[in-house]
């Protein structure tokens, strides 16, 4: 069986290297211009080489989003950037348009090009013309069910990319103007306000229709992938993507460390019964205050993705571990969000799984001992029961 990447997302620095410590082969960012994110991403020239320089040394790797839809305008400086990554060796564009395919191999013949969702890449025969034109790996629509990827998998060489995690559009991804009718923000120049998640009041006319369920939302539930994850391993896919660059830290950690530990299972041999797909799940719901469903993935109703309303909160992330002191047994953490004594935290890292204890003594910068730690960023002394390293996490359990 051929290693799966998993893909993580990254909206800055910091979170990319959390998403490379918790497991991830490989992270895609964006930078400050050109991508579909821009408005979000923290991401400069200088960043992006940390990053590339980190992750290369580790043998993974970086790939950049450079997918807006380019009007003229946007062509500004467009070649001395695309010059500029491979200069810095990222590993791959991440790319929609061909037009721009065509100028990167001219230009920077060492970038692969990785043809993004927008392109909306649904058959076997899509796939091998891209590839014949110089797609080196193709990110397949999200409105691919399970059984068409197997099918695309066996009929095709290059490599293929599937999300596993995250948002869905409520439209064809890429292929949406709702943000920019609403907001006067162009969903597919880095502005998407995410309009369709929106509560609307629905009117013929002047009167207000009245719906069964008000307000009206086109929301759509999230993809969690958790049952097809070994089909999707067998199938050959290559790459395992999570989306998500507006997402925490916490988020990032926990729903990369699942995929990496469910796809570690699955390499080892092992089958994830729906026991094991039961506890994946779990741990992913630490993460989530969204309802998610298995997407297009399993052929299930569209209407039923829809109405996505209630949020959930069962975990709070309330802590970053900074170092911890071996002969007096305590953390030095960064608050997050606040927490008291009292309370049960539960403790996660790249190799710590879910260990549990009792805040009873913490210390702040001055050495006071305090009852409530509500101040963010404040550095905290905390005793602990086991030994963390830096990086691990702390979240309440409610
Ligand atoms: S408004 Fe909604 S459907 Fe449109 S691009 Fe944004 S997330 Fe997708």
């Amino acid at each position: 069986m051929k290693k799966v990447e998993l893909l993580a997302p990254a909206k800055d620095l910091n979170k990319a290297l959390i998403a490379l410590r918790y497991g991830a082969d490989a992270v895609y960012v964006g930078g400050l211009e050109y991508s579909l994110r821009s408005r979000a991403s923290n991401f400069s020239l200088q960043d992006i080489k940390t990053l590339v320089d980190f992750a290369h040394y580790y043998r993974k790797k970086v790939y950049v989003t450079v997918n807006m839809v380019f009007h003229d305008d946007d062509l500004k400086g467009i070649e001395d950037y695309i010059k500029t990554l491979e200069m810095m060796r990222v590993d791959a564009l991440i790319i929609e348009s061909l037009a721009l395919m065509a100028l990167i191999k001219k230009i920077a013949p060492k970038l692969e090009c990785h043809l993004s969702t927008q392109l909306s890449t649904t058959n076997s025969l899509a796939c091998e013309e891209l590839t014949k034109w110089g797609a080196d790996r193709i990110v397949l629509a999200r409105e691919v069910d399970m059984l068409s990827i197997e099918v695309i998998a066996q009929r095709v060489k290059v490599p293929l990319e599937v999300f596993i995690h995250g948002g869905m559009c409520a439209n064809y991804s890429g292929r949406c103007t709702l943000s920019n009718r609403m907001t006067n923000r162009d969903a597919n120049r880095g502005g998407c306000a995410h309009s369709c998640r929106w509560n609307y009041d629905v009117y013929k006319g002047k009167e207000r229709v009245s719906l069964k369920e008000l307000p009206f939302t086109m929301s759509s539930f999230d993809l969690r992938a958790t049952p097809f994850i070994e089909r999707m391993i067998k199938a050959g896919v290559a790459s395992l993507k999570i989306e998500g660059r507006m997402k925490s830290d916490h988020y990032i950690a926990q729903v990369t460390r699942t995929y990496r530990k469910m796809i570690d299972e699955v390499e080892m041999g092992n089958h994830l019964d729906e026991s094991r797909i039961a506890y994946y799940n779990s741990e992913l719901d630490k993460a989530e205050n969204r309802p998610s469903s298995t997407g297009f993935l399993a052929l299930e109703k569209t209407s039923e993705l829809f109405g996505a309303k209630q949020s959930f909160v069962k975990h709070e992330y309330v802590a970053m571990v900074k170092d911890f002191d071996l002969s007096c047994g305590y953390a030095l953490v960064e608050v997050r969000n606040k927490f008291a004594k009292g309370d049960v935290l539960e403790v996660f890292g790249p190799d710590l799984n879910n260990e549990r204890f009792v805040v009873e003594k913490m210390y702040d910068e001055d050495g006071q001992e305090i009852e409530v730690a509500n101040r963010p960023k404040a550095l905290l002394k905390i005793k602990l029961p086991f030994l963390v390293k830096p990086y691990y996490m702390m979240r309440k359990v409610f």
